[in-house]
């Protein structure tokens, strides 16, 4: 556990803002983290993805493992040297792809077979081996493997995933050697009663932080806000809180509403790639017609390069000229804008105006 602490700096309300010190770095709470699936946010290299105010990137432990394998990236010197990124890296556990692909061929008590999506091969992924490989990729938070049933399951079905999630924890943790810390994750869904017999289970554990699994998998938004809240309060104050897989700017003001401190999506870079952009008036397409002449920036309040640079008409013509350059801008916009959105939920909290930032975000455009 060297090197790790989290530290509460304010509060308003529920909302927190604190630090989590990793061996790599410091990050201020509530924080978001951009997905590298393959070890790469797509289409923006790390001095960018930095120059934006990413403090730390969230890489797939399933896909490294595939290709080009982790004993290959441990032999190169490990992650962050080899995508260049000097700060913090998360790494899921591989589970959530492998259970929700249809490469799945085996799942027991001892672990799951699937197998690859690239070559077809049979790989096994166990609690121990998930910690293995983030290990060898030298994560500084690493997850546990833990079942995600895929919905709609059954409450049966959430239940003995739960339980299984909660032996997998155990022997998680155990069999994890660092280099950074391991996080429990809570599941049960959206039921209530089986939210707080995982939450009790997986704290008493006693991990450095907690994620709250098995939410954003298609439940309505008032849903996820719903059990977000609910669970955020059956973990302990003084450790990391992280949400996985949320998702839309608005899910995210209301979970640090909640007291959540940390955010994972693919939804900033991949609805860059489809055009579809955020801005401070809201969602934009760029595709549309309407942008064809339009010589304004994409969102006249944004400081990124791309919005002080080029018009919504270029962008357009990008688009839909399948320039490569497309996907360039429109992701480092997209990635300015939900990082902007953090720092502006830290200083809110810290200044004791979070009600108020929630409620003008919140109110209807
Ligand atoms: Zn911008």
């Amino acid at each position: 556990m060297t090197g790790f602490a989290f530290e509460l700096t304010h509060r308003d309300g529920l909302a927190r803002r604190g630090r989590m010190t990793t061996p790599h770095g410091a990050v201020e709470t509530p924080a978001f983290m951009p997905v590298g699936p393959q070890g790469a946010v797509k289409a923006v290299t790390s001095d960018e993805l930095a120059a934006y105010g990413t403090q730390i990137v969230l890489a797939n432990t399933y896909h490294l493992h595939v290709r080009p394998g982790h004993e290959l990236i441990a032999e190169l010197g490990g992650l962050h040297r080899f995508m260049n990124w000097s700060g913090p890296i998360l790494t899921d556990s591989g589970g959530f792809q492998v259970f929700s692909m249809k490469g799945l061929t085996k799942l027991d008590e001892d672990g799951v077979t699937f197998r690859s999506h690239i070559d077809g091969s049979l790989h096994r992924l166990t609690p121990e081996s998930s910690m293995e490989i983030q290990s060898a990729l030298g994560s500084d938070v690493a997850m546990v493997l833990d079942h995600c049933p895929p919905l709609p399951a059954a409450r049966d079905e959430v239940e003995l995933a739960s339980k299984r999630t909660t032996r997998w924890a155990r022997r998680s943790r155990d069999a994890y050697r660092g280099p950074g810390v391991p996080f429990g994750i809570v599941q049960g869904g959206t039921d209530e009663a089986l939210r707080e017999r995982s939450a009790a289970e997986i704290v008493a554990l006693d991990f450095p932080g907690y994620a709250i699994g098995g939410v954003s998998v298609g439940e309505p938004p008032e849903a996820i806000a719903r059990v977000a809240r609910f669970t955020a309060e059956l973990l302990p104050e003084a450790r990391p809180r992280y949400l996985m897989g949320v998702g839309r700017p608005e899910d995210l003001v209301e979970a640090v509403a909640a007291g959540i401190d940390l955010f994972d999506c693919v939804m900033p870079t991949r609805n860059a790639r489809n055009g579809t952009l955020f801005t401070s008036e809201g969602k934009l397409n760029i595709k549309r017609e309407q942008y064809r002449r339009d010589p304004s920036p994409l969102d006249p309040s944004c400081g990124c390069e791309t919005c002080a640079h080029y018009s919504r008409a270029y962008l357009r013509h990008l688009f839909v000229s399948n320039e490569i350059l497309a996907s360039r801008l429109n992701t480092i916009h997209n990635l300015a804008f939900y990082l902007g959105l953090m720092m502006k939920l830290r200083e809110a909290v810290a200044s004791g105006s979070f009600a108020a930032f929630r409620e003008t975000f919140l109110a209807p455009r």
